[in-house]
C-alpha cells in the first residue's frame, strides 16, 4: 500500500531515538512527539514516521512497508541473515551511514580465563541476543560452539551458569567489568544508518528524500566542522594554514590599523585542539576564535 507520504521508521524508546528526533529536527521535519502513537506526521513536509522497536526497523524495510528506516547496524545484520535463513525478502538499499549509535559486537569471558584466540572457545556455549552474527563468525573461524539465546540480561549468564561466553554489544566496557568479564574478541562494528526500502518510488518521494539527504549532509558535516578566525602576520601566512586541518581555501582580509597582518577566516573539517592552538600562537596569531557551526551546504 503506497502512500503520497514518506514514511520513516525510528526507533520509539531507547539509545538510537533521541538522536534519531534530533537529526530529523535539524533536517528541518517538524514533528510534535507527545502521546503514544505509532504514527506521527510532520507538520510542514509529507513525512511520517513510525515510532517502533527497532528489532521491527529491518524488517519493515525489507518488506517494503516503510519508505527509510533508522537502525543499528548490527540488528539490521542480524535480521538479514535471520531472513536468509528462512528464505524472507532480506534486501535493502545503504543510504548513509550516521555518526551516532557507535557500538561493537564482542565476544567477552570471564576476566581469569585464559584467552588465546578463538579456537579457546571451541565447544563452548556461549549466550547472545545475535545469534546469527555470531554463527557466521565462528563458522570464518572454523569454531564450533552451542549458544543460549536470551534477549536481555545476557551480561550475567556466565555467573548464573547459563554459558561460559558472552557475545554482546560494548561501548565503553563498564557493564562487562561490573560483570567480572573481558572482551576477547570484537565481531561486529556498528553505527546507525539510514536505510531504504527496494523497488521504485514517486517522483515526490525520490525528489524528495534526495533533499532529506542533502540536509543530513550539511547537518552532519557542519557537527564536525569549525569555523575558525584568527589575526596573523603576513610572512608567517603559509606555516599557520598549514597548521589548519582541512584549511584548502582560506579568507584573508586586510586589517584595518595594521598593516603588518591580516585576519584569516576559514572552515575546518575538525576541532582545533588545544595544542595546535598553542602553535599558532607561537608563529603570531592572535585572537583565534574557534566557532561551532549550525549548518553548511555546499
Ligand atoms: P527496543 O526497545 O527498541 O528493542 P533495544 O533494547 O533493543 O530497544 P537499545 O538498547 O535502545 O535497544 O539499543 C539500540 C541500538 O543502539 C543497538 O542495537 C545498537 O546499535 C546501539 N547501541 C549503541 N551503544 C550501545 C550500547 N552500549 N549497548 C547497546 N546498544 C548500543
Ligand atoms: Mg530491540
Amino acid at each position: 500500500m503506497q502512500t503520497q507520504r514518506l514514511r520513516i521508521a525510528i526507533q520509539k524508546k531507547g539509545r538510537l531515538a533521541k538522536e534519531c528526533q534530533e537529526l530529523l529536527k535539524r533536517c528541518g521535519v517538524k514533528i510534535n512527539y507527545t502521546g503514544e502513537r505509532l504514527v506521527v506526521h510532520a507538520e510542514n513536509m509529507p513525512i511520517d514516521l513510525l515510532l517502533v522497536r527497532d528489532d521491527d526497523i529491518p524488517g519493515l524495510i525489507m518488506d517494503g512497508v516503510v519508505d527509510l528506516g533508522v537502525i543499528g547496524e548490527n540488528e539490521l545484520e542480524e535480521v538479514r541473515l535471520e531472513r536468509i535463513k528462512l528464505g524472507e525478502p532480506s534486501q535493502y538499499q545503504l543510504l548513509r551511514r550516521l555518526d551516532f549509535g557507535g557500538c561493537r559486537l564482542s565476544i567477552a569471558l570471564d576476566k581469569d580465563q585464559n584467552y588465546n584466540g578463538p579456537q579457546d572457545l571451541a565447544e563452548q556455549r556461549i549466550a547472545t541476543t545475535y545469534p546469527n552474527i555470531l554463527k557466521a563468525y565462528m563458522d570464518k573461524q572454523g569454531v564450533n560452539f552451542s549458544t543460549c539465546m536470551l534477549n536481555g540480561s545476557v551480561e550475567v549468564a556466565p555467573r548464573a551458569g547459563l554459558a561460559d561466553a558472552i557475545c554482546d554489544l560494548v561501548s565503553t566496557g563498564a557493564t562487562l567489568e561490573a560483570n567480572g568479564l573481558k572482551e576477547a574478541e570484537v565481531i561486529f562494528r556498528s553505527k546507525a544508518v539510514l536505510i531504504q526500502r527496494e523497488g521504485s518510488f514517486s517522483e515526490e518521494k525520490t525528489a524528495l528524500i534526495e533533499r532529506l539527504l542533502t540536509r543530513m549532509q550539511g547537518v552532519i558535516q557542519a557537527k564536525e566542522s569549525k569555523y575558525i578566525m584568527l589575526h596573523a602576520p603576513s610572512e608567517a601566512l603559509e606555516k599557520i594554514v598549514e597548521l589548519l586541518p582541512g584549511a584548502e581555501d582560506p579568507t584573508i582580509l586586510p586589517l584595518a590599523h595594521e598593516k603588518s597582518r591580516v585576519a584569516v577566516h576559514l572552515v575546518s573539517t575538525e576541532n582545533l585542539f588545544w595544542e595546535t592552538m598553542e602553535k599558532l600562537k607561537q608563529l603570531g596569531a592572535s585572537s583565534i576564535l574557534v566557532l561551532p557551526i549550525e549548518k553548511m551546504m555546499e
